[in-house]
């Protein structure tokens, strides 16, 4: 992190301990929009080609609930352990700007589809649990983009592609202590929503969106102090540097004897640092009220046993389970949990090679498979779609452990594999990395190796097993792992005879 000469303060944390609640919002995938029939864009639609009078706040629409929005967020609250009430509703939160057509917004206020919730993740200081006050469901807001006008002026213009597209919001409790650990849960929280397919949650398209509300107190105090609320930070990085920033910065000030203002800042990610973006000089009002315009929307009993009997398997308990059952060791589990083409890639080998021993499994999936996929994954924007299976893959994996196969040899075939999707084995040998079984060519490599290592030729004719294993060994590196192991043991034997008390 990059912070100005003048706000680095040794110190700081010992007297200062930051309090910091995190907002999401998230849009959650449904094929229509919230309230009306349209679908739902792609984010690189044209604009405005995704709107109908509803979305577009024309008057004498009304709206009509998205039915499977409201599941993905139910399923959501389910995850974390939230409670949902037998009865919700939906709220106007009015206020003027243009990117909101109706002059409000279709929310919920006092009555979330999910509340009480928690997730807990690791850190670098050890696992952490932060408590989730609430996730609810509202609309998302048209989209404005300024641009250059007319005779030098500027021009605003409205996208309404966005006007109204589902938005989960998911709210902490002040709960998270470092900008580490801010990080940490926006992390553990993308991959919950993925895990659950209630998201894509790319923060890189705002599909998710992370505001940090930071305030410092002295450590060892209960009050809280004056927050800021910090926007526009587009990655985890950004994250976890912005909030980094903002402590430093309300460190200094106090100490200074300043006193901090309430205030919206934004993150400036080329400056690496927070700018003022307006001071709050009341808290905002919303005259919230009940929407008019839908009913109050009872939560049938079955229908949230039915979504929660649905979840998949959780990161966390799928963490715990590659430790505790497979194996796996603590950083190898959260590896492969913490993204989603591994863990299935990794469900899959395992699938077609259940002998293999798990912890090998892992290391190819997060190695060479690993490389290869994200690289694959690159460039299928290009229009290379790779496509691998898990037969070949796991035909590679055997080849390696059976020194048959070389490293980097299987690096390269399933780069080439997961490219292509062409059988591994058939890339194998078309790449001359099969096994050399010729046995001249290899008792040609024999000789030099033996001319090379006198001292192990002299150990292995008093009878020492390991210069046996060494002087094959040589061999294997001089052909980059593709000898014929047994083969280059048997001509061993030929040229120095058995070793004592085996049978030739
Ligand atoms: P708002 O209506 O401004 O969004 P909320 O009360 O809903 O305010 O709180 C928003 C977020 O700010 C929540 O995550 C909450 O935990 C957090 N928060 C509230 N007070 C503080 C504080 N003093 N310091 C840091 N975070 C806070
Ligand atoms: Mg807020
Ligand atoms: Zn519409």
């Amino acid at each position: 992190m990059t912070v100005p000469a003048a706000l680095t303060h040794a110190g700081a944390l010992e007297r200062w301990e930051a309090v910091i609640g995190i907002e999401v919002h998230c849009q959650v995938r449904t094929a229509s929009k919230m309230f009306c029939a349209c679908a739902v864009p792609y984010p690189d639609a044209a604009p405005n080609t995704h709107t109908c009078p509803t979305c577009l706040g024309l008057p004498g629409t009304l709206p009509t609930i998205n039915r499977r929005a409201v599941e993905h967020v139910l399923a959501t609250g389910a995850a974390i352990g939230a409670t949902a009430p037998a009865t919700t509703r939906w709220d106007r939160k009015n206020y003027f700007y243009p990117d909101l057509p109706k002059g409000y917004q279709i929310s919920q206020y006092d009555l979330p589809l999910a509340a009480n919730g928690s997730l807990t993740f690791d850190t670098s200081e050890g696992p952490v649990t932060i408590g989730i006050t609430r996730a609810h469901l509202e609309e998302d807001t048209a989209k404005l983009v300024h641009a250059a006008g007319p005779d030098g002026g500027r021009l605003s213009l409205v996208d309404f592609n966005r006007s109204s597209v589902p938005l989960m919001e998911i709210v902490t409790e002040p709960d998270i202590r470092t900008a580490e650990q801010a990080r940490r849960y926006a992390e553990e929280l993308q991959l919950l929503l993925r895990a659950i397919d209630v998201s894509d949650a790319e923060m890189e398209n705002g599909q998710m969106r992370v505001e940090a509300n930071v305030s410092l107190r002295l450590r060892g105090t209960e009050p809280f102090g004056i927050r800021t609320e910090v926007k526009n930070m587009n990655s985890f990085r950004a994250v976890e540097r912005a909030i980094a920033y903002e402590i430093e910065r309300q460190a200094a000030a106090l100490d200074a004897g300043k006193t901090l203002r309430q205030e919206t800042r934004g993150w400036d990610d080329a400056k690496g640092a927070t700018y003022l973006m307006r001071v709050k000089e009341s808290s905002d009002d919303y005259r919230y009220f009940p929407e008019p315009d839908l009913p109050p929307l009872h939560l049938d009993a079955a229908w949230l046993a039915g979504i929660r009997a649905a979840l998949p398997e959780l990161p966390a308990a799928r963490r715990a389970r590659y430790r505790d059952v497979l194996g796996l060791s603590p950083y190898d589990a959260a590896v492969i949990v913490a993204d989603q083409t591994m863990t299935s890639a990794f469900e899959a080998l395992r699938a077609a090679g259940p002998d293999l021993p798990a912890k090998e499994l892992a290391n190819f999936v997060s190695g060479e498979y690993g490389r290869a996929a994200k690289e694959t994954a690159e460039r299928t924007a290009a229009g290379l779609v790779g496509q691998s299976d898990a037969a070949s893959l796991v035909h590679v994996l055997r080849e390696v452990l059976a020194g048959r196969l070389s490293r980097p040899n299987a690096k390269e075939v399933v780069a080439l594999h997961v490219a292509s999707g062409r059988p591994a084995a058939e890339l194998v040998a078309e790449r001359g990395f099969a096994q050399i079984s010729d046995v001249g060519a290899l008792g040609a490599v024999l000789d030099d190796v033996l001319a090379a290592n006198p001292a192990a030729v002299a150990d292995y004719r008093t009878g020492k097993a390991q210069a046996g294993g060494f002087l094959v060994g040589q061999v294997m590196k001089a052909t980059r792992g593709q000898a014929n192991a047994a083969l280059v043991q048997a001509a061993l034997r030929e040229r120095l005879g058995g070793l004592a008390g085996e049978s030739a």
